[in-house]
């Protein structure tokens, strides 16, 4: 058998139509494309775990692309969290708007890492992420496809072999009988493709754990009141009742020293799994020159909100602080140089 790869659209929340398009597009060529097996499933983050489209993602083992609207590092952590692993395949997608700004921007220094729990048992194949609001040119993710697609080195297997795991009847019975495709209104062929769509999905709201970044200090477990996080077999941190989380909230992700805890459809950038910087998504921290709270602060007010509005007491800042955060001697950073500049300047 010639090798393929297995491409994968995660649909937009909503009905936004130059979302919408953009599927479309991509989805009307990698159909016919000899080098790819291209599946459409809703958006990864609402997936369940029993969902016929994650246990459709479960069954591939081979190289697979990703084409999802949420930052690279959000889906691949997702998938994680949900059985899917492989180590990261490196895109060279950028944002459109990261053109420009490159020659202007100093390069981050790389954060040491080396305390980071890392991701267990990886198996040999690789996970490619493309965020779709990168670009709204069809052809520039296609061509990336192909890039990656002579790169890959795993077989993948016939679709048709994830209904081998265990799938719900009625979950077969899409298969077996696919529904028009809502993608384009057009009868699709009988792929697992119409059934993956097919199945509802629910808006959810919980953390992912980056284990590139994690370094099981267990902040985080002590900080929730609302019984989201666990321990795994292997005394790991994880994102054990998902739905417990209160949704809109984000205050674990402001108290994690790693910026290590993602909600993927946050505003902030950087709590949404943007590559780099703090989860107050500014260089410098303006809040220590203008007093506006800190993220512990904000992190302790996020959670009293949501102990009363659970009909319980608030507990401000009386429980699971992080002891590291607060230990941690503050290295010089950038506000350190703005505050030296302003001591040199000779007013
Ligand atoms: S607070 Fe962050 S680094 Fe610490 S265990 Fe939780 S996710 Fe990992
Ligand atoms: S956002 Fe709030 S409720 Fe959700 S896991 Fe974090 S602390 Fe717990």
């Amino acid at each position: 058998m010639p090798k393929k790869i297995t491409v994968v659209i995660s649909q937009a929340q909503g009905k936004n139509p130059a979302k919408r398009h953009l599927e479309e597009e991509l989805a009307a060529t990698l159909l016919f494309d000899p080098d790819v097996d291209m599946s459409i499933v809703p958006h990864l983050y609402d997936l369940t775990a029993d969902h016929t489209g994650m246990l459709f993602l479960k069954s591939v083992p081979g190289d697979m692309v990703i084409c999802s609207w949420m930052f690279p590092r959000a889906a691949r952590w997702v998938l994680d969290r949900n059985g899917v692993k492989g180590h990261e395949g490196v895109s060279l997608l950028k944002p459109a708007a990261a053109d420009d700004e490159e020659e202007e921007e100093e390069p981050a220094p790389e954060p040491d890492r080396s305390n980071a729990l890392g991701g267990l048992n990886l198996p040999k194949r690789r996970i490619y992420c493309l965020d779709l609001r990168d670009q709204s040119d069809a052809k520039v993710y296609l061509e990336e496809i192909q890039r990656i697609a002579k790169d890959c080195t795993v077989q993948t297997v016939d679709l048709q072999s994830w209904i081998s795991g265990q799938p719900k009847g009625e979950q077969l019975q899409r298969y077996l009988n696919p529904p028009v495709n809502r993608l384009n209104q057009e009868p699709l062929p009988a792929t697992p493709a119409a059934a993956l769509l097919e199945e509802p999905t629910r808006r959810r709201w919980y953390p992912v754990i980056d284990y590139s970044r994690c370094t099981n200090c267990m902040e985080c477990i002590d900080f929730c009141l609302f019984g989201v996080y666990g321990i795994d077999s292997v005394d790991r941190i994880l994102v054990e009742q998902q739905d417990n989380c209160k949704k809109g909230c984000p205050a674990c992700s402001r108290v994690c020293p790693e910026n290590a805890i993602i909600f993927p459809e946050h505003k902030t950038a950087a709590i949404a799994g943007a590559e780099g910087g703090s989860v107050s998504g500014l260089k410098i921290d303006l809040s220590k020159l203008f007093g506006a709270p800190t993220a512990l602060e904000m992190a302790v007010l996020e959670r009293d909100t949501e102990l009363v509005a659970d009909g319980r007491d608030a507990v401000g800042a009386t429980v699971g602080l992080p002891r590291r955060q607060t230990e941690k001697p503050r290295t010089h950073d950038k506000l350190d140089d703005l505050m030296d500049s302003l001591d040199n300047l000779s007013l």
